[in-house]
Protein backbone atom coordinates (compact mmCIF):
# COMPACT_ATOMS: atom_id res chain seq x y z
CA UNK A 1 0.00 0.00 0.00
CA UNK A 2 1.48 3.37 -1.17
CA UNK A 3 1.22 6.69 0.27
CA UNK A 4 -1.95 7.73 -2.41
CA UNK A 5 -3.76 4.57 -1.90
CA UNK A 6 -3.17 4.57 1.74
CA UNK A 7 -4.51 8.38 1.91
CA UNK A 8 -7.52 7.32 -0.05
CA UNK A 9 -8.15 3.98 1.59
CA UNK A 10 -7.61 6.02 5.06
CA UNK A 11 -10.57 8.61 4.38
CA UNK A 12 -12.62 5.61 3.67
CA UNK A 13 -11.89 4.15 7.10
CA UNK A 14 -12.61 7.33 8.62
CA UNK A 15 -15.95 8.14 6.99
CA UNK A 16 -16.81 4.40 8.27
CA UNK A 17 -15.75 5.12 11.66
CA UNK A 18 -17.88 8.67 11.55
CA UNK A 19 -20.32 6.98 10.13
CA UNK A 20 -20.75 4.18 13.21
CA UNK A 21 -20.73 6.84 15.52
CA UNK A 22 -23.50 8.61 13.79
CA UNK A 23 -25.63 5.47 13.84
CA UNK A 24 -24.57 4.39 17.00
CA UNK A 25 -27.86 4.95 18.54
CA UNK A 26 -29.99 3.21 16.15
CA UNK A 27 -28.52 0.43 16.81
CA UNK A 28 -29.15 -2.91 19.04
CA UNK A 29 -26.52 -2.77 22.06
CA UNK A 30 -25.42 -6.00 21.72
CA UNK A 31 -26.15 -9.02 19.49
CA UNK A 32 -28.71 -12.01 20.72
CA UNK A 33 -27.02 -14.64 18.64
CA UNK A 34 -25.66 -17.53 19.55
CA UNK A 35 -21.50 -18.25 19.98
CA UNK A 36 -19.84 -19.47 17.16
CA UNK A 37 -22.23 -17.15 14.54
CA UNK A 38 -19.41 -15.26 13.27
CA UNK A 39 -17.01 -17.77 12.81
CA UNK A 40 -19.34 -19.90 10.88
CA UNK A 41 -19.34 -16.33 8.67
CA UNK A 42 -15.31 -16.58 7.78
CA UNK A 43 -13.93 -18.18 5.28
CA UNK A 44 -11.94 -20.96 6.70
CA UNK A 45 -8.44 -19.54 5.30
CA UNK A 46 -6.47 -16.17 4.45
CA UNK A 47 -7.54 -14.78 0.79
CA UNK A 48 -4.76 -15.82 -1.82
CA UNK A 49 -4.62 -12.55 -3.67
CA UNK A 50 -5.13 -9.65 -1.67
CA UNK A 51 -8.46 -7.55 -2.02
CA UNK A 52 -9.30 -3.94 -1.48
CA UNK A 53 -10.06 -1.91 1.80
CA UNK A 54 -13.59 -1.98 0.39
CA UNK A 55 -14.04 -5.48 0.33
CA UNK A 56 -13.50 -5.50 4.05
CA UNK A 57 -15.48 -2.60 4.96
CA UNK A 58 -18.46 -4.03 3.85
CA UNK A 59 -17.34 -7.27 5.84
CA UNK A 60 -17.28 -4.78 8.89
CA UNK A 61 -20.67 -3.66 8.26
CA UNK A 62 -21.62 -7.38 7.34
CA UNK A 63 -20.90 -9.69 9.60
CA UNK A 64 -18.35 -8.05 12.28
CA UNK A 65 -20.51 -4.35 13.36
CA UNK A 66 -24.11 -6.55 13.59
CA UNK A 67 -21.82 -9.11 16.37
CA UNK A 68 -20.29 -6.75 18.77
CA UNK A 69 -21.23 -5.22 21.89
CA UNK A 70 -21.74 -2.06 20.92
CA UNK A 71 -19.85 -0.35 24.30
CA UNK A 72 -19.77 3.10 22.82
CA UNK A 73 -23.54 2.96 22.85
CA UNK A 74 -25.65 5.88 24.19
CA UNK A 75 -27.51 2.91 25.91
CA UNK A 76 -24.70 0.83 26.51
CA UNK A 77 -24.49 1.47 30.87
CA UNK A 78 -22.54 -2.16 31.48
CA UNK A 79 -19.10 -3.00 33.89
CA UNK A 80 -17.44 0.43 33.55
CA UNK A 81 -16.86 2.81 30.66
CA UNK A 82 -14.63 1.75 28.28
CA UNK A 83 -15.04 5.42 26.32
CA UNK A 84 -13.34 6.17 23.88
CA UNK A 85 -13.62 10.01 21.78
CA UNK A 86 -12.36 11.20 18.05
CA UNK A 87 -8.92 13.12 19.18
CA UNK A 88 -8.25 9.26 21.23
CA UNK A 89 -8.81 8.05 17.83
CA UNK A 90 -7.01 10.30 15.91
CA UNK A 91 -3.65 9.98 18.11
CA UNK A 92 -3.82 6.70 18.55
CA UNK A 93 -3.46 6.67 14.09
CA UNK A 94 -0.91 9.11 14.40
CA UNK A 95 0.83 6.56 16.57
CA UNK A 96 0.14 3.79 14.20
CA UNK A 97 1.26 5.70 11.60
CA UNK A 98 4.38 6.26 13.42
CA UNK A 99 5.61 3.03 14.27
CA UNK A 100 7.84 4.07 17.33
CA UNK A 101 8.92 1.48 19.57
CA UNK A 102 9.76 3.83 22.64
CA UNK A 103 11.36 1.16 24.69
CA UNK A 104 14.73 3.21 25.95
CA UNK A 105 14.55 7.20 25.15
CA UNK A 106 16.78 6.46 22.43
CA UNK A 107 14.54 4.98 20.56
CA UNK A 108 11.78 7.81 20.34
CA UNK A 109 13.11 10.79 22.39
CA UNK A 110 10.04 12.39 21.53
CA UNK A 111 7.67 9.96 22.79
CA UNK A 112 9.12 9.38 26.17
CA UNK A 113 9.38 13.48 26.88
CA UNK A 114 6.10 14.00 25.80
CA UNK A 115 5.00 11.10 28.06
CA UNK A 116 6.73 12.36 31.05
CA UNK A 117 5.18 16.02 30.46
CA UNK A 118 1.69 14.56 30.19
CA UNK A 119 1.84 12.56 33.31
CA UNK A 120 3.02 15.48 35.05
CA UNK A 121 0.47 17.53 33.02
CA UNK A 122 -2.59 14.52 34.90
CA UNK A 123 -0.97 14.79 38.17
CA UNK A 124 -1.65 18.33 37.92
CA UNK A 125 -5.17 18.29 36.65
CA UNK A 126 -6.11 16.00 39.45
CA UNK A 127 -3.48 17.76 41.94
CA UNK A 128 -2.01 14.17 43.02
CA UNK A 129 1.22 14.60 45.36
CA UNK A 130 4.19 16.26 44.54
CA UNK A 131 6.11 13.39 44.94
CA UNK A 132 3.95 11.79 41.78
CA UNK A 133 5.85 14.37 39.70
CA UNK A 134 9.06 13.90 37.54
CA UNK A 135 10.09 17.08 39.00
CA UNK A 136 10.37 15.58 42.41
CA UNK A 137 12.07 11.78 43.29
CA UNK A 138 8.94 9.96 41.55
CA UNK A 139 7.10 10.09 38.07
CA UNK A 140 4.22 8.84 35.95
CA UNK A 141 4.53 6.19 32.96
CA UNK A 142 1.76 5.03 31.27
CA UNK A 143 0.53 0.98 31.37
CA UNK A 144 -1.55 -0.76 28.82
CA UNK A 145 -4.12 -1.79 32.62
CA UNK A 146 -5.09 -1.10 35.66
CA UNK A 147 -4.31 -4.59 36.05
CA UNK A 148 -0.16 -3.85 34.67
CA UNK A 149 -0.55 -1.05 37.34
CA UNK A 150 -1.00 -3.51 40.21
CA UNK A 151 1.60 -5.82 39.03
CA UNK A 152 4.45 -3.68 38.83
CA UNK A 153 3.42 -2.21 42.16
CA UNK A 154 3.64 -5.49 43.63
CA UNK A 155 6.61 -6.42 42.08
CA UNK A 156 8.85 -3.34 43.57
CA UNK A 157 6.96 -3.72 46.35
CA UNK A 158 8.34 -6.94 47.29
CA UNK A 159 11.68 -6.13 46.06
CA UNK A 160 11.90 -3.09 48.79
CA UNK A 161 10.49 -5.75 51.39
CA UNK A 162 12.79 -8.07 50.59
CA UNK A 163 16.22 -6.81 48.88
CA UNK A 164 15.17 -8.81 45.34
CA UNK A 165 15.32 -11.88 47.07
CA UNK A 166 11.24 -12.78 47.98
CA UNK A 167 11.54 -16.21 45.82
CA UNK A 168 15.20 -17.13 46.48
CA UNK A 169 15.83 -20.70 47.65
CA UNK A 170 16.77 -21.22 51.47
CA UNK A 171 15.00 -17.86 52.17
CA UNK A 172 12.37 -19.35 54.75
CA UNK A 173 10.35 -15.91 54.45
CA UNK A 174 6.68 -15.50 53.39
CA UNK A 175 5.37 -12.42 52.22
CA UNK A 176 1.66 -11.07 51.72
CA UNK A 177 -0.77 -8.65 49.95
CA UNK A 178 -3.37 -6.91 51.93
CA UNK A 179 -6.72 -5.68 49.71
CA UNK A 180 -10.33 -6.01 50.70
CA UNK A 181 -12.70 -8.58 49.57
CA UNK A 182 -13.82 -6.43 47.24
CA UNK A 183 -10.22 -5.29 45.40
CA UNK A 184 -10.13 -6.38 42.37
CA UNK A 185 -9.19 -9.10 40.47
CA UNK A 186 -5.75 -8.26 38.97
CA UNK A 187 -4.41 -7.77 42.97
CA UNK A 188 -5.04 -11.63 43.30
CA UNK A 189 -3.41 -12.49 39.86
CA UNK A 190 -0.39 -10.09 40.82
CA UNK A 191 0.25 -12.28 43.74
CA UNK A 192 0.43 -15.47 42.08
CA UNK A 193 2.36 -14.10 38.42
CA UNK A 194 4.99 -12.45 41.13
CA UNK A 195 4.96 -16.39 43.47
CA UNK A 196 3.58 -15.93 46.63
CA UNK A 197 -0.16 -18.00 45.25
CA UNK A 198 -3.54 -17.10 46.11
CA UNK A 199 -2.47 -17.48 49.93
CA UNK A 200 -0.13 -14.34 49.16
CA UNK A 201 -3.41 -12.22 49.12
CA UNK A 202 -4.93 -11.90 52.82
CA UNK A 203 -8.87 -10.30 51.85
CA UNK A 204 -9.76 -7.36 54.34
CA UNK A 205 -13.02 -7.06 55.55
CA UNK A 206 -15.42 -4.15 54.79
CA UNK A 207 -17.53 -2.10 56.59
CA UNK A 208 -21.03 -3.37 55.43
CA UNK A 209 -22.71 -0.05 54.78
CA UNK A 210 -20.07 1.22 52.69
CA UNK A 211 -18.19 -1.65 51.45
CA UNK A 212 -14.86 0.27 51.94
CA UNK A 213 -11.80 -1.53 53.61
CA UNK A 214 -12.30 -1.32 57.21
CA UNK A 215 -8.90 -0.38 59.01
CA UNK A 216 -8.99 -2.04 62.13
CA UNK A 217 -9.43 -5.36 60.40
CA UNK A 218 -6.26 -4.56 57.77
CA UNK A 219 -4.26 -3.42 61.40
CA UNK A 220 -5.49 -6.34 62.80
CA UNK A 221 -4.51 -9.14 59.39
CA UNK A 222 -0.92 -7.28 59.36
CA UNK A 223 -0.22 -7.91 63.32
CA UNK A 224 -1.61 -11.35 62.98
CA UNK A 225 0.44 -12.15 59.99
CA UNK A 226 3.92 -10.22 62.18
CA UNK A 227 3.08 -12.65 64.92
CA UNK A 228 3.66 -14.98 62.12
CA UNK A 229 6.97 -14.62 60.99
CA UNK A 230 5.08 -13.37 57.48
CA UNK A 231 6.05 -10.13 55.89
CA UNK A 232 3.82 -7.32 55.00
CA UNK A 233 4.58 -6.08 51.51
CA UNK A 234 2.19 -4.34 50.21
CA UNK A 235 -1.39 -2.88 50.99
CA UNK A 236 -3.99 -2.23 47.75
CA UNK A 237 -6.60 0.06 48.29
CA UNK A 238 -9.26 0.83 46.21
CA UNK A 239 -10.80 3.77 45.45
CA UNK A 240 -14.05 2.87 43.44
CA UNK A 241 -14.15 -0.39 44.31
CA UNK A 242 -15.39 -2.26 40.86
CA UNK A 243 -18.31 -3.77 42.29
CA UNK A 244 -19.74 -0.82 43.57
CA UNK A 245 -17.62 2.34 43.52
CA UNK A 246 -16.58 2.22 47.40
CA UNK A 247 -13.52 4.04 47.90
CA UNK A 248 -11.31 2.80 51.10
CA UNK A 249 -10.34 5.36 53.52
CA UNK A 250 -6.59 6.32 52.44
CA UNK A 251 -5.63 8.45 55.75
CA UNK A 252 -6.21 5.66 58.36
CA UNK A 253 -4.93 2.84 56.13
CA UNK A 254 -1.75 5.04 55.06
CA UNK A 255 -0.99 6.01 58.41
CA UNK A 256 -1.00 1.48 59.47
CA UNK A 257 0.99 1.53 56.46
CA UNK A 258 3.09 4.00 57.43
CA UNK A 259 3.66 2.79 60.41
CA UNK A 260 4.80 -0.80 59.46
CA UNK A 261 6.73 0.29 56.61
CA UNK A 262 4.12 -1.27 54.23
CA UNK A 263 4.20 -0.59 50.21
CA UNK A 264 0.28 1.33 49.92
CA UNK A 265 -0.89 0.77 46.13
CA UNK A 266 -3.80 2.57 45.33
CA UNK A 267 -6.43 1.69 42.61
CA UNK A 268 -8.55 4.35 41.25
CA UNK A 269 -8.99 2.44 37.75
CA UNK A 270 -12.19 3.74 37.21
CA UNK A 271 -12.99 6.71 39.89
CA UNK A 272 -9.08 8.49 39.87
CA UNK A 273 -10.67 10.49 36.76
CA UNK A 274 -12.99 12.16 38.94
CA UNK A 275 -10.33 13.92 40.64
CA UNK A 276 -10.46 16.50 37.38
CA UNK A 277 -13.53 17.64 39.35
CA UNK A 278 -12.24 19.86 42.40
CA UNK A 279 -15.36 18.76 44.42
CA UNK A 280 -14.96 15.09 43.98
CA UNK A 281 -10.93 15.17 45.03
CA UNK A 282 -12.22 14.03 48.42
CA UNK A 283 -10.91 10.58 47.06
CA UNK A 284 -7.45 11.42 47.28
CA UNK A 285 -7.39 12.42 50.83
CA UNK A 286 -4.88 10.64 52.30
CA UNK A 287 -2.89 9.74 49.01
CA UNK A 288 -0.08 11.81 50.34
CA UNK A 289 0.66 8.01 51.73
CA UNK A 290 0.74 6.40 48.51
CA UNK A 291 4.03 4.59 47.26
CA UNK A 292 2.16 4.50 44.32
CA UNK A 293 -1.18 4.98 42.36
CA UNK A 294 -3.47 4.57 39.17
CA UNK A 295 -6.10 4.97 37.23
CA UNK A 296 -7.20 4.35 33.80
CA UNK A 297 -7.91 7.33 31.31
CA UNK A 298 -9.43 4.34 29.23
CA UNK A 299 -12.34 3.97 31.31
CA UNK A 300 -13.89 7.50 31.99
CA UNK A 301 -11.07 10.15 30.54
CA UNK A 302 -12.94 9.66 27.02
CA UNK A 303 -9.06 8.18 26.16
CA UNK A 304 -9.34 4.94 23.92
CA UNK A 305 -8.42 1.34 25.78
CA UNK A 306 -5.80 0.71 26.47
CA UNK A 307 -4.50 3.82 28.91
CA UNK A 308 -3.74 3.34 32.31
CA UNK A 309 -1.93 6.10 34.38
CA UNK A 310 0.39 4.86 36.88
CA UNK A 311 2.74 6.92 39.51
CA UNK A 312 5.30 6.19 41.88
CA UNK A 313 6.74 8.04 44.51
CA UNK A 314 10.10 6.87 43.83
CA UNK A 315 11.31 6.11 40.73
CA UNK A 316 14.97 5.09 41.66
CA UNK A 317 13.48 2.32 43.84
CA UNK A 318 10.89 1.03 40.72
CA UNK A 319 14.21 1.36 38.07
CA UNK A 320 15.96 -1.20 40.80
CA UNK A 321 13.32 -3.68 40.84
CA UNK A 322 12.79 -3.63 36.93
CA UNK A 323 15.59 -3.37 35.06
CA UNK A 324 17.65 -6.16 33.63
CA UNK A 325 20.65 -4.40 30.72
CA UNK A 326 21.48 -6.55 28.33
CA UNK A 327 24.73 -5.44 26.09
CA UNK A 328 22.22 -4.80 23.25
CA UNK A 329 20.29 -2.30 24.98
CA UNK A 330 23.07 -0.05 26.20
CA UNK A 331 23.29 3.28 24.70
CA UNK A 332 25.29 6.38 25.40
CA UNK A 333 21.56 8.56 26.85
CA UNK A 334 20.86 5.88 29.17
CA UNK A 335 24.50 5.65 30.61
CA UNK A 336 24.39 9.42 30.93
CA UNK A 337 21.61 9.35 33.54
CA UNK A 338 19.72 11.90 32.46
CA UNK A 339 17.10 10.02 30.42
CA UNK A 340 13.99 8.10 31.30
CA UNK A 341 13.87 4.64 29.89
CA UNK A 342 10.50 3.22 30.56
CA UNK A 343 11.00 -0.23 29.69
CA UNK A 344 12.04 0.02 33.21
CA UNK A 345 9.08 0.94 34.05
CA UNK A 346 7.08 -1.79 33.47
CA UNK A 347 6.62 -5.62 32.52
CA UNK A 348 7.46 -5.70 28.63
CA UNK A 349 10.18 -4.36 27.05
CA UNK A 350 8.85 -2.77 24.09
CA UNK A 351 5.69 0.01 24.11
CA UNK A 352 4.29 2.06 21.69
CA UNK A 353 3.36 5.37 21.74
CA UNK A 354 0.11 5.52 24.34
CA UNK A 355 1.00 9.32 25.14
CA UNK A 356 0.03 10.40 21.38
CA UNK A 357 -3.40 9.81 22.20
CA UNK A 358 -3.76 11.20 25.52
CA UNK A 359 -2.06 14.32 23.98
CA UNK A 360 -5.06 15.08 21.76
CA UNK A 361 -7.36 14.26 24.20
CA UNK A 362 -6.15 16.51 26.93
CA UNK A 363 -5.48 19.37 24.01
CA UNK A 364 -8.87 18.74 22.13
CA UNK A 365 -11.09 19.19 25.26
CA UNK A 366 -8.94 20.99 27.80
CA UNK A 367 -9.22 20.36 31.46
CA UNK A 368 -12.98 21.85 31.25
CA UNK A 369 -14.18 19.70 28.98
CA UNK A 370 -12.92 16.48 31.10
CA UNK A 371 -14.57 18.02 34.03
CA UNK A 372 -17.89 18.56 32.17
CA UNK A 373 -17.60 15.13 31.08
CA UNK A 374 -17.37 13.83 34.51
CA UNK A 375 -19.83 15.95 35.66
CA UNK A 376 -22.18 15.13 32.88
CA UNK A 377 -21.81 11.04 34.14
CA UNK A 378 -22.23 11.58 37.69
CA UNK A 379 -25.25 13.94 37.10
CA UNK A 380 -26.75 11.39 34.58
CA UNK A 381 -26.67 8.45 37.46
CA UNK A 382 -28.20 10.92 39.81
CA UNK A 383 -31.13 11.50 37.83
CA UNK A 384 -31.49 7.48 37.55
CA UNK A 385 -31.06 6.96 41.22
CA UNK A 386 -33.84 9.24 41.76
CA UNK A 387 -36.01 7.70 39.31
CA UNK A 388 -35.57 4.06 41.76
CA UNK A 389 -35.56 5.53 44.83
CA UNK A 390 -38.92 7.08 43.92
CA UNK A 391 -40.57 3.81 42.99
CA UNK A 392 -40.40 1.42 45.82
CA UNK A 393 -40.27 -1.61 44.46
CA UNK A 394 -36.65 -0.79 43.99
CA UNK A 395 -34.45 -0.42 45.70
CA UNK A 396 -30.20 1.86 45.66
CA UNK A 397 -28.32 -0.68 47.53
CA UNK A 398 -24.91 1.48 47.93
CA UNK A 399 -23.39 4.85 48.28
CA UNK A 400 -23.11 5.95 43.94
CA UNK A 401 -20.52 8.99 44.41
CA UNK A 402 -19.53 8.41 41.02
CA UNK A 403 -21.24 7.47 37.92
CA UNK A 404 -22.44 3.75 38.88
CA UNK A 405 -25.62 3.09 40.21
CA UNK A 406 -26.34 0.11 42.12
CA UNK A 407 -30.17 -1.29 42.72
CA UNK A 408 -32.88 -3.99 43.07
CA UNK A 409 -35.92 -5.38 43.35
CA UNK A 410 -37.52 -5.53 46.66
CA UNK A 411 -38.99 -8.51 45.69
CA UNK A 412 -35.13 -10.58 46.03
CA UNK A 413 -32.75 -12.20 44.08
CA UNK A 414 -34.44 -14.28 41.32
CA UNK A 415 -36.63 -11.13 40.58
CA UNK A 416 -33.54 -8.75 40.19
CA UNK A 417 -31.35 -11.17 38.03
CA UNK A 418 -34.86 -12.37 35.66
CA UNK A 419 -35.52 -8.09 35.44
CA UNK A 420 -31.64 -7.95 34.28
CA UNK A 421 -32.19 -10.89 31.80
CA UNK A 422 -35.54 -9.58 30.17
CA UNK A 423 -34.36 -5.92 30.23
CA UNK A 424 -30.86 -7.21 28.04
CA UNK A 425 -32.65 -9.31 26.04
CA UNK A 426 -34.12 -6.69 24.14
CA UNK A 427 -31.06 -5.21 22.82
CA UNK A 428 -32.53 -1.87 23.81
CA UNK A 429 -29.91 -1.57 26.46
CA UNK A 430 -27.25 -3.19 27.99
CA UNK A 431 -26.77 -3.25 32.26
CA UNK A 432 -24.31 -5.68 34.33
CA UNK A 433 -25.14 -7.31 37.97
CA UNK A 434 -22.28 -7.78 40.79
CA UNK A 435 -23.62 -9.21 44.85
CA UNK A 436 -23.46 -6.73 47.51
CA UNK A 437 -22.66 -7.98 51.25
CA UNK A 438 -24.06 -11.43 49.62
CA UNK A 439 -27.31 -10.13 47.81
CA UNK A 440 -27.91 -9.68 43.74
CA UNK A 441 -27.85 -6.31 42.54
CA UNK A 442 -28.03 -4.78 38.97
CA UNK A 443 -25.40 -1.66 37.80
CA UNK A 444 -26.00 1.02 36.10
CA UNK A 445 -22.56 2.79 35.02
CA UNK A 446 -23.10 5.85 32.92
CA UNK A 447 -20.23 6.80 30.51
CA UNK A 448 -20.32 7.22 27.18
CA UNK A 449 -19.69 10.76 25.69
CA UNK A 450 -23.37 10.33 23.89
CA UNK A 451 -25.35 9.71 26.74
CA UNK A 452 -28.21 11.70 27.33
CA UNK A 453 -30.98 11.97 30.28
CA UNK A 454 -33.29 11.16 27.50
CA UNK A 455 -31.15 7.37 27.20
CA UNK A 456 -30.81 7.84 31.06
CA UNK A 457 -35.15 8.20 31.66
CA UNK A 458 -35.78 5.29 28.27
CA UNK A 459 -33.27 2.68 30.33
CA UNK A 460 -35.49 3.52 33.52
CA UNK A 461 -38.84 3.27 31.61
CA UNK A 462 -37.76 -0.25 30.36
CA UNK A 463 -36.83 -0.86 34.02
CA UNK A 464 -40.08 -0.26 35.37
CA UNK A 465 -41.88 -1.68 32.68
CA UNK A 466 -40.30 -5.10 32.59
CA UNK A 467 -40.74 -4.78 36.48
CA UNK A 468 -44.31 -4.03 36.18
CA UNK A 469 -44.11 -7.64 33.61
CA UNK A 470 -42.07 -9.83 35.29
CA UNK A 471 -44.00 -9.51 39.38
CA UNK A 472 -46.90 -9.55 37.28
CA UNK A 473 -45.99 -13.11 35.84
CA UNK A 474 -44.28 -14.16 39.30
CA UNK A 475 -46.59 -16.81 41.81
CA UNK A 476 -47.59 -15.27 44.91
C1 LIG B 1 -11.43 -1.97 35.90
C2 LIG B 1 -10.63 -2.12 37.15
C3 LIG B 1 -9.37 -2.69 37.14
C4 LIG B 1 -8.80 -3.35 35.92
O1 LIG B 1 -8.61 -2.47 34.92
P1 LIG B 1 -7.75 -2.86 33.62
O2 LIG B 1 -7.19 -1.54 33.25
O3 LIG B 1 -8.72 -3.42 32.66
O4 LIG B 1 -6.72 -3.84 34.03
C5 LIG B 1 -8.64 -2.69 38.29
N1 LIG B 1 -9.13 -2.16 39.43
C6 LIG B 1 -10.35 -1.61 39.49
C7 LIG B 1 -10.84 -1.04 40.78
C8 LIG B 1 -11.15 -1.58 38.35
O5 LIG B 1 -12.38 -1.07 38.43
Amino acid sequence: MDPEEFRRAGYAVVDWIADYWATLGQRPVTTTDPPGTVTASLPAGPPEHGEPVAAVLADLDDLIAPQLTHWQHPAFFGYFPANTSGPSVLGDLVSSGLGVQGMLWATGPAGTELETVLLDWLAELMDLPERFRSTSSGGGVIQDSASSATLVATLVALHRASGGRWRTAGVDRRYRVYASTQGHSSIEKAARITGLGTDGLRPVEVDPDTQAMCPRALRAAIADDLADGIVPAIVVATVGTTSTTAVDPLPEIGAICAEYGVWLHVDAAYAGAAAVCPELRWTHTGLRYADSYCFDPHKWLLTGFDCDAFWVADAAELVEALTVLPEYLRNAASESGAVIDYRDWQVPLGRRLRALKLWFVLRWYGAAGLRAHVRSGVALADRFATRVRADDRFEVVAPHPFALVCFRLVAGDGASAELLARVNATGRTYLTHTRVAGRYALRLAVGSPQTTSAHVDQVWQLLATTATDLLADRPG
